[in-house]
């Protein structure tokens, strides 16, 4: 096994440890916004929380941050634990902030009562007129000394829907000079008259992320509190939200962060995924182009090959953007192992074997995995007309053309070698069928000298009266531009490829026929593909996973 060096967070744990922190008392959450699905970006937090849960045999909460009412719901939530379950993952507690309410506004109360919470009852423009800016100090607002009384009141009323949305929030009282913006008396609760997916309509008022995230990890015990870099400037009030309820006989959580997941090609801001599915640019959240974790799954992502992504790209404090030919080669390395080998043709010419009998079929030997030895073998139909792809022949074939050309040799995997003898054109010239001589001796794996030559090149072919028709969704990146959503003038939906998908009529080798959705072959010299879950009795249909970095050579 190889020796891999710390992340600086296990770095940061090893140091806690050997200063004496109790190795039973570390604990971790994932803490899911259930506002969307699941995408990469996530699965690198996934894997590093979980990943330091299984490295210190320590609990990972499955924590919903539930305090928006007006963007989450019940199908996420679902969402999101089927894809944690799909990766790998099992934790400890499933969670939701929301379960907290009721103490948070105890809390509140008790920071009004300590004179750290009041009452603001302005508009959000005045509000932020007074905030200041990065270099210029905010000022005091008119509501920031009002009495604990009227405070508690109020927020009484807030709480019991006497007031309209947007007409009283609660702030923290800390500092409208501070350097930190965020330090400027930030919101700690509004009012919102929303349903909410777990508490109903019970709450009139909801908490911001900021007072809630913490005081959640500190309710559930979390020693280290992992984020993304963004939340750099927040950690100096995440600390001062925990200063107001910290009881120094419990554990203390701390902040940590490190650098998001970019990747090219792609966005994955939630609110830009929604956008491709509520505008019907793509197919639903898995959309087999989308970077969700269902779109992955669909597309014929392995979990595997996302944790090992998520393995080598590591943990790191700087951020930067991952070529998404990395996932696809994590990709291609796991189904390499494990996909089975199958013969389908996508862009099919008729072949006729001139010399082969009329009303003869063969069942050929075929490997099902080079790879793998246990994966073993099967069967497939010879006869005297097969389809090949129409680009394995030409007519003028330059020397270094290694496929099919007249008067040339190549093998057919698993079966003859071949002649080019003869084309049959339409009127426009077009090739309708190509005529060969197939050499009786040449059989694969027969052991006679004949089967022993060497030839230009092999094909994968289906035999006609035997193949099944399939449909076969062929994808490109969803974006043309290496960061879409990074250009300031220009909308990320400008950069939309709109040649994404491509859907063609392929046929494919009849041992495919009860195939089950989420099977995933390599379709030989072309590519890997995922049996789809539109697919039916009478009508299966592929996503194309992968391409294969290189054709098989023999
Ligand atoms: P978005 O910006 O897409 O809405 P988010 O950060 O608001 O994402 P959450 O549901 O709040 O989404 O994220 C849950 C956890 O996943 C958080 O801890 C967050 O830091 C982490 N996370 C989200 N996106 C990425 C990413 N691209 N790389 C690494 N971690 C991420
Ligand atoms: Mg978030
Ligand atoms: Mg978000």
């Amino acid at each position: 096994t190889e020796e891999k060096s710390l992340h600086f967070i296990e770095q940061i744990i090893e140091d806690s440890l050997s200063n004496g922190f109790p190795k039973d008392k570390l604990r971790f959450r994932f803490p899911p916004e259930p506002n969307g699905y699941l995408h990469i970006g996530h699965a690198k937090s996934i894997c590093l929380n979980f990943g330091l849960g299984l490295k210190y045999n320590a609990p990972v909460n499955l924590r919903f941050d539930d305090t928006n009412p007006a963007k989450e719901e019940q199908e996420y939530v679902d969402a999101i634990k089927e894809d944690l379950k799909w990766l790998g993952f099992n934790w400890t507690e499933e969670l939701y902030s929301s379960d907290y309410f009721q103490q948070l506004y105890e809390w509140a109360i008790s920071m009004i009562k300590n004179g750290k919470a009041y009452i603001d009852s302005q508009s959000s423009e005045d509000m932020a007129l007074q905030k200041g800016t990065p270099t210029q100090p905010g000022v005091d607002g008119p509501h920031r000394n009002r009495s604990v009384e009227e405070n508690l009141t109020l927020f009484e009323g807030m709480k019991n829907g006497d007031f309209l949305e947007g007409s009283h929030v609660l702030r923290a009282k800390i500092d409208m000079t501070s350097t930190n913006m965020l330090m400027r008396d930030p919101l700690m609760y509004r009012v919102l008259h929303r349903h909410h997916h777990r508490t109903g309509n019970d709450w009139k008022i909801y908490p911001m992320y900021d007072y809630a995230h913490g005081e959640s990890d500190y309710i559930e015990q979390i020693s280290h509190s992992i984020c993304t870099l963004e939340f750099v400037m927040h950690r100096e009030l995440y600390n001062w939200f925990l200063d107001q309820i910290y009881d120094d006989s419990k554990v203390r959580p701390h902040q940590y962060e490190f650098a998001r997941l970019n990747l090219n090609y792609t966005v994955m801001s939630k609110r830009k995924l929604l956008q491709l599915v509520q505008e019907n640019i793509v197919n639903g959240w898995d959309d087999p182009r989308m970077p969700t974790i269902s779109g992955l799954r669909r597309r014929g992502y392995t979990a595997n090959s996302i944790r090992k992504f998520c393995d080598m790209i590591g943990v790191a404090k700087r951020e930067n953007i991952i070529d998404f030919s990395l996932l696809e080669f994590c990709l291609r390395e796991d189904l390499n192992k494990t996909a089975p080998r199958v013969m389908a043709v996508l862009d099919p010419i008729k072949l006729v074997i001139t010399n082969y009998p009329e009303d003869k079929e063969e069942w050929l030997e075929a490997e099902n995995n080079q790879e793998d030895e246990s994966a073993g073998f099967r069967k497939v139909p010879f006869s005297k007309e097969l389809f090949i792809e129409r680009e394995d022949f030409l007519e003028d074939a330059p020397a270094k053309f290694f496929r099919l050309s007249l008067g040339r040799e190549v093998r057919l995997k698993n079966a003859y070698i071949i002649k080019g003898e003869s084309v049959i054109k339409d009127a426009a010239g077009t090739i309708t069928e190509i005529h060969v001589t197939y050499d009786e001796d040449s059989r694969s794996g027969s052991g006679s000298e004949a089967s022993q030559r060497k030839v230009a090149g092999t094909l994968h072919w289906v035999s006609i009266q035997h193949a099944l028709e399939a449909e076969v969704r062929l994808y490109d990146r969803l974006f043309i531009d290496e960061a879409p959503d990074s250009h300031k003038e220009k909308n990320f939906l400008e950069f939309m490829n709109p040649d994404s998908l491509q859907i063609v009529k392929g046929f494919v080798e009849p041992s495919l026929a009860t195939v089950h959705s989420g099977e995933k072959f390599q379709f030989q010299r072309l590519g890997y593909f995922n049996v789809d879950k539109d697919s039916t009795e009478g009508k299966i249909v592929f996503n194309k996973t992968v391409g294969l970095k290189d054709a098989w050579e023999e």
